[in-house]
């Protein structure tokens, strides 16, 4: 994301405060859910290695390191096979809405937001960072006894918090600097989602029989991987990375919702009683590229 798309971006964030939406909330539940899960299968002790205190868990059993290194391995693999299946029945939505490495790049985006006083600014990196903080710790609880950072010996502590603090440090300076770019041309699960997704019937479609787009093109400048949401039908050509070259729009759309609730924000502020662009499943005549929508305007 170029830094002028990226102001643009974050200036129509901003905006979009002024009025309450449901994707916020929305967002806290899918963020909780999914590191939630992250977090509490080490916790609970439904599998778990520790390197620290040799106390391995498997289904809340103390067991063997080769057990225990087994249950992981397959708990890891179980939890990509649960976001494999949803990208089947719609697409992207786990990138959009369940990813804590898209969450961080949310925050990225929340400290550039223009006007924020001292105090929001601080605020902001003081959000970003304890998020980043308990994504790195719920990833080190599938291999070590969290305990170990206060009860460890001083080698333990010495290796422990060294490895934390960077920990954190990586995940909120990608957040920041290098975000969306991330997920739109290095994630390798975002490239199978994108070869996978069932683009043909879920995803966001652009509805305007009722004429409501007022042609503002906030959905084009907040998108965050640069995608034009009201022609995500058509083929990207200028994606780089692992990006899968050709493939239509809709393939490489996080569905993160940006594009529905800044155009319902815009359209709202113009007195239209709905948005065009719509999350869900395609049905009716939407499924169409823009330069039809146009033409069957005139
Ligand atoms: S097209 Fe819309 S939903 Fe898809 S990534 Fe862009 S902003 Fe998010
Ligand atoms: S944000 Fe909505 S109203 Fe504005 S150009 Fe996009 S689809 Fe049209």
């Amino acid at each position: 994301m170029s830094r002028d798309t990226s102001k643009r971006r974050v200036k129509l964030l901003k905006a979009e405060e002024k009025v309450s939406h449901r994707y916020p909330k929305l967002r806290v539940l899918s963020q909780a859910f999914s590191l939630g899960t992250l977090v509490l299968v080490p916790l609970s002790g439904l599998a778990r290695v520790d390197f620290w205190g040799d106390e391995h868990r498997l289904f809340f059993e103390p067991t063997s390191l080769k057990q225990a290194l087994g249950g992981v391995i397959i708990g890891i693999a179980a939890m990509y096979v649960l976001t494999f299946l949803s990208n089947v029945v719609a697409g992207r939505l786990f990138c959009g809405w369940g990813c804590p490495v898209g969450q961080i790049c949310r925050y990225g985006d929340a400290v550039e937001r223009p006007k924020l006083t001292r105090w929001q600014w601080r605020w902001t990196h003081l959000q970003g960072g304890a998020y980043s903080g308990l994504f790195v710790l719920s990833v080190l609880a599938w291999w070590v006894d969290l305990r170990v950072f206060y009860l460890g010996s001083p080698v333990a502590l010495l290796v422990m918090w060294p490895l934390l603090a960077f920990g954190v440090a990586g995940a909120f300076v990608h957040g920041r600097w290098w975000r969306w770019d991330f997920c739109k041309t290095v994630c390798p699960i975002g490239m199978y989602y994108s070869i996978m997704s069932p683009a043909s019937y879920f995803g966001i479609h652009f509805r305007n029989q009722e004429e409501t787009c007022i042609e503002c093109n906030a959905c084009d400048n907040i998108c965050p991987v640069s995608l034009p949401p009201r022609e995500l039908n058509l083929p990207i050509t200028n994606r780089t990375g692992l990006s899968i070259m050709d493939a239509p729009g809709h393939n490489h759309c996080l569905e993160c919702g940006d594009c529905i609730r800044v155009c319902e924000f815009m359209v709202g502020q113009a007195g239209k009683p709905s948005a065009p662009l719509r999350l869900g499943y395609f049905t009716g005549p939407q499924h169409q590229d823009r330069d039809t929508a146009l033409d069957s305007k005139e």
